[in-house]
């Protein structure tokens, strides 16, 4: 008889969040397939769990399910874990469990933490609906379709994102939505938790008074609105004015005012060039 593939969800940073049924399927498992077995050790030691571990990570993971398919297949237990929250969320397992799934081998998820879904529920934002995005594009071309792409969405939109992009991804939102309500949580269930939540613009801002942005982060923004307010072109043209009293050049007014009227930035720039020429 095949053995069990058992998904088990580990904590997000504080160890006290992992469950007692997580804790009894590691110790019961023949074999624990981990994302990164020299991380998870801090996990098991904490449990004292024994039960020997081998790595499954995005870089090995086409060639490892085979082996561990095949050992599935012969009768071994096996849980997967990886470095942190649920498996296969913005984490390897994907080919493994489809494998798996395909050779009709019993897979049981052990449900547990996960970011997006433990930052939502503090995010202040609604939660009846939502679109879970992972991580958006690296290269500013793609990271800009992509949001446009998201734009028109109702539900709460979620992001994951590295500190060090999470100030370009929230500024490429700003030109891609408007200045919507966000919250970003930061290093959910440790020690410097926190949340920031309000317009992206006060969002932006608050990181932008930082020497650096550390920990990890994921971002949550709210759904278009039914429908939104634009501004008239009399108070764009009295907010451009102010911008351009202050010296602002015109590429960085456009977009911060295309962010907070819900214009496109083109349309905006093009009003700003029209005024200049005018002063
Ligand atoms: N499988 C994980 C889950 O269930 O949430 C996600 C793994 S993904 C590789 C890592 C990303 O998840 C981070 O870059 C961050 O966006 C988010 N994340 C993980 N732990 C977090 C934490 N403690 N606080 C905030 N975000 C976290």
């Amino acid at each position: 008889m095949a053995g069990t593939l058992y998904i088990v969800a580990t904590p997000l940073g504080n160890l006290e969040d992992m469950t007692f049924r997580g804790v009894r399927i590691l110790k019961d498992a023949d074999l624990i397939a981990a994302e990164d077995t020299r991380h998870s050790k801090k996990l098991l030691n904490h449990y004292d769990i024994t039960t020997p571990s081998v790595a499954c990570h995005e870089h090995n993971e086409a060639a490892k399910a085979h082996d561990l398919i095949q050992r599935l297949e012969k009768g071994t237990t096996i849980a997967l874990i990886s470095d942190a929250g649920t498996p296969l969320i913005s984490d390897p397992g994907y080919r493994l469990v489809s494998m798996a799934s395909e050779k009709g081998i019993p897979i049981v998820p052990v449900p547990g933490c996960n970011a997006a879904i433990t930052g939502l529920s503090a995010s202040g934002l609604p939660t009846d609906a939502f679109i879970f995005l992972g991580f958006a594009p690296k290269k500013q071309g793609r990271l800009d379709n992509f949001l446009n792409n998201a734009a028109h969405h109702k539900a709460t939109l979620i992001f994951y994102e590295s500190p060090r992009r999470v100030i370009r991804l929230i500024s490429s939102a700003i030109t891609a939505f408007g200045d919507r309500q966000a919250c970003l949580a930061r290093e959910l269930t440790k020690q410097y938790e926190e949340f920031i939540r309000g317009p992206l613009s006060s969002i932006l801002s608050a990181l932008e008074s930082r020497e650096t942005v550390k920990g990890e982060c994921v971002l949550f923004i709210k759904g278009q609105d039914d429908q939104p307010v634009d501004l008239s072109t009399e108070q764009m043209e009295s907010l451009i004015m102010d911008g351009l009293d202050q010296n602002m050049r015109t590429g960085e007014l456009a977009k911060k005012i295309a962010g907070l009227a819900n214009w496109p930035k083109s349309k905006v720039y093009d009003m700003i060039l029209t005024l200049k020429t005018r002063s």
